[in-house]
């Protein structure tokens, strides 16, 4: 882990709160051409792509996005932040994104030093580089210069991934199953996923240079999260790899990523 980068101040967290950030950007017009010309958009269609605006508007005036570390926020950050977290809820009911308010912004990877709980329940002190943070019922923290390396098809976004968290904890701790939809079979997901995970872990452990990004093998729930950049950024990939749990991601999401990147005969081609 690298040990540069601003660190990650808890009073950056609240600042917006005494300033009461929440709906402070509009719809940036400029920001929302040049994201919609991003692969990870492609093949969506003109009702999709109308209905992507009007949920990225309705989470432009349901959060509070604020600098922190020196980044001054602006209303095309905010737009692109938004346009990306609104594609995984794209055909989900509202509400998966609420009960929390903060969206924080640092220039580059930030350091989180404090006190963290492992899966048992301990806490431990710890200290390292991050690109995104999403706290439980609290704030989700991104870093700006990750953020403009996502929507490129190759498999990266850290606004997916840190959304995903915030969808995962809507049934209690992140631990890579979200609340599932009626009629999803709550023993298939479990099945394929531990499958999956089990699988990745083994391959990492024996060396093996994945397709997948190995930091999906920190925790079911950084599994789940990750995944879930691919299964949005490069879900060729996935379906190669993991196309069980390709097909859970389709259920969960309601979209084919896959065909509808393929119609769209993008960077993925047939
Ligand atoms: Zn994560």
């Amino acid at each position: 882990m690298r040990d540069t980068g601003t660190r990650l101040n808890p009073l950056d967290l609240l600042a917006s709160l005494f300033d009461s950030g929440r709906g402070a950007y509009k719809l940036d017009e400029v920001a929302w051409r040049a994201a919609m010309a991003l692969p990870v958009f492609d093949g969506l269609d003109e009702t999709a792509r109308l209905h992507l605006r009007e949920r990225t508007q309705g989470l432009l005036a349901d959060k509070a996005f604020s600098g922190a570390g020196g980044l001054e926020m602006d209303a095309a950050m905010a737009t692109t932040i938004a346009a990306f977290a609104v594609l995984p809820v794209l055909n989900l009911e509202e509400g998966w994104y609420s009960g929390w308010v903060e969206v924080v912004v640092y220039p580059g990877e930030f350091i989180f030093d404090g006190e963290q709980m492992d899966e048992t329940g301990v806490v431990h002190h710890v200290r390292h580089a991050r690109s995104g943070e999403a706290m439980a019922g609290g704030p989700l923290v991104l870093s700006w210069q990750d953020v403009q390396g996502a929507g490129r098809g190759e498999g990266f976004n850290v606004v997916i991934h840190e959304f995903a968290h915030k969808l995962d904890m809507r049934n209690g701790e992140a631990n890579g199953r979200p609340p599932l939809h009626a009629g999803m079979d709550p023993a298939a997901w479990a099945e394929v996923w531990l499958a999956a995970y089990d699988d990745l872990c083994r391959r990492v452990d024996g060396g093996e240079v994945t397709q997948i990004d190995p930091y999906a093998t920190e925790s079911p729930a950084e599994c789940f999260a990750v995944l879930s950049e691919y299964f949005f950024e490069a879900p060729h990939v996935l379906h190669a790899e993991y196309p069980e749990v390709y097909g859970q991601l389709v259920q969960f999401y309601r979209q084919d990523t896959l065909a509808r990147l393929r119609q769209a005969g993008g960077i993925i081609g047939t």
